[in-house]
């Protein structure tokens, strides 16, 4: 385990400057935060330290700037959404290394948070540059990291600063993630279902092979299931799928007798804007020309039918094509399932980035037991990985 930010007495935070590394990476169009999710997720973090006297200075990156200033993948839009959210004033400051953001960190005033600019402005962040690391860790007195989602990177923001700056702690997201994934890392309650679906399995290779040996039942879909039936000989039509990874998909489903489910029937269109000629098909009868963009009713009923049997349920990848409404239904089963079986007292993780938007789409979000705001981070993590950001944190 790590160190955590309540592990911390008085004397380390009052009248201290917190160097708090958040994750704001949120989608941004012409200007303006499209969701906020992950500033609100900053909150409990931002005013446990307030309450104690500590004045944050907050840490972040957005997008891939790669390495220079661009006005496009500014965080500047995200000061009034977060002033107004967590109801505190808070300032600005850019770059992120210059001397007029250490001098905006001392002049903080109780109550306030300084924000600084886009740390992927800066050309050393992502090569964990040690210079870099070094100005970082002038901008506070102690280091909490709190951006659960960028734990896989070792950059200068996340591993260097650490080796400048002390204590250095865990957030109180981080806490609520670990505890939860931590949980499903462990043995958890069974029959424990896993779904997944999404675009690659070379992405989630390791995840699967964990998931083997640990779950009752995989339930697979997506264009992860795409690859999957072809691997068993369909004949997929246009459908997206990852032939390389073929071999793989062979391996696991020699491996996992009838552990693994894939779709008994798909829903098939010539693309994704016709969503006029989608009809239902069996895997074996896909039509040339034709991709599998969701799983078919059939298949639905028997995923509903497993999750609502799990004690404990973890779910990554969407089902299907889930930003168009007409190949969503699979997606929005599996959410509502999910949401069933919370209610019904099992615990329920969903994780990864486009997952969690699908949850969040269904209005669902609330209704599971935990939404993980780590995409990869989380996925390294169930996989039983390590995660640098957490390892150059402070033992308990
Ligand atoms: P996550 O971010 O939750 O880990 P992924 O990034 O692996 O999920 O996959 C999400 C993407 O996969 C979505 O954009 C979704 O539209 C796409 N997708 C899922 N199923 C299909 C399919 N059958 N055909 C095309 N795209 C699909
Ligand atoms: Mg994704």
């Amino acid at each position: 385990m790590t160190r955590s930010l309540r592990q911390l007495s008085a004397p380390d935070l009052t009248g201290k400057r917190a160097l708090v590394r958040v994750d704001y990476n949120v989608p941004m169009a012409g200007g303006r935060v499209q969701d906020s999710t992950r500033i609100e997720a900053s909150y409990p973090t931002l005013d446990y330290l307030a309450e104690r006297g500590a004045r944050p200075v907050l840490l972040s990156h957005l997008d891939r700037p790669g390495g220079s200033p661009d006005p496009r993948y500014s965080l500047l839009p995200v000061v009034d959404v977060l002033a107004e959210g967590i109801g505190r004033p808070v300032l600005f400051a850019e770059p992120a290394d210059s001397g007029e953001a250490a001098e905006a960190s001392r002049s903080l005033r109780d109550g306030e948070i300084l924000l600084l600019e886009n740390t992927r402005f800066l050309p050393g962040e992502t090569k964990n540059d040690e210079g870099l690391a070094r100005r970082f860790a002038e901008l506070g007195d102690l280091f909490v990291n709190d951006a659960f989602g960028t734990t896989h990177r070792a950059h200068a923001s996340t591993v260097g600063v650490t080796r400048w700056l002390t204590p250095a702690v865990a957030g109180l997201l981080i806490e609520r993630e670990l505890s939860a994934l931590g949980r499903l890392r462990g043995t958890p309650d069974a029959p424990f279902v896993v779904a997944l679906g999404g675009a690659k399995i070379s992405d989630k290779i390791d995840l699967l092979e964990g998931f083997l040996s640990r779950a009752d039942r995989i339930l697979i879909g997506g264009a992860m299931a795409n690859t999957f039936l072809s691997a068993r000989g369909e004949d997929l039509g246009d459908s997206l799928l990852e032939a390389t990874a073929r071999d793989t998909a062979s391996s696991l489903l020699d491996r996992a007798g009838t552990k693994i489910q894939l779709p008994v029937d798909l829903v098939v269109s010539s693309g994704p804007e016709a969503g006029a000629d989608a009809r239902v098909v069996d895997p074996s009868a896909v039509p040339g020309g034709m991709s599998a963009l969701d799983i078919g009713p059939r298949t639905r009923e028997l995923y509903e039918e497993a999750v609502s049997s799990a004690r404990t349920f973890f779910w990554n990848g969407p089902m299907g094509l889930f930003e168009r409404e007409a190949f969503a239904q699979g997606t929005n089963a599996l959410a509502a399932a999910a949401a069933a079986a919370t209610s019904a007292g099992a615990f329920t993780v969903i994780g990864g980035g486009d997952s969690a938007a699908a949850i969040r789409q269904a209005g669902l979000a609330a209704a599971v037991s935990h939404v993980s705001t780590g995409g990869g981070a989380a996925l390294e993590y169930l996989a039983g990985g390590s995660l640098p950001g957490l390892e150059a944190l402070e033992g308990p």
